[in-house]
């Protein structure tokens, strides 16, 4: 069992996935690029993360506005979340 299938089976803390970002051992502007600039490196970096899935659902629900998350940009969590709240009026 991994580390990070370990941290999952215990209730130590919600964020515990944190522990395990990748992110925290590179440069964090790399996560924070300017407008228009490049999100390549963030992303390739977030397929190899372990906690992709966590962070990614992670900055859906707190509604992080800012950054790569979980190997998404801003406009592409945007378009998740339309695409839920789309999802649930369907379904009400
Ligand atoms: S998925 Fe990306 S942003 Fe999220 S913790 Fe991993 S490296 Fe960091």
């Amino acid at each position: 069992m991994t580390q990070v299938e370990l941290a999952k089976l215990l209730p130590i803390s919600q964020e515990i996935w944190q522990s395990f970002a990748l992110c925290a051992q590179v440069d964090p502007e790399t996560f924070y690029p300017e407008k228009g600039g490049s999100t390549k490196e963030a992303k390739r970096i977030c397929d190899e993360c372990d906690v992709k899935e966590e962070c990614k659902d992670f900055a859906l629900r707190t509604d992080q506005r800012f950054g790569i998350w979980g190997g998404l940009a801003e406009s592409e969590r945007h378009t998740l979340r339309k695409q839920k709240v789309a999802n649930q009026s369907r379904f009400q």
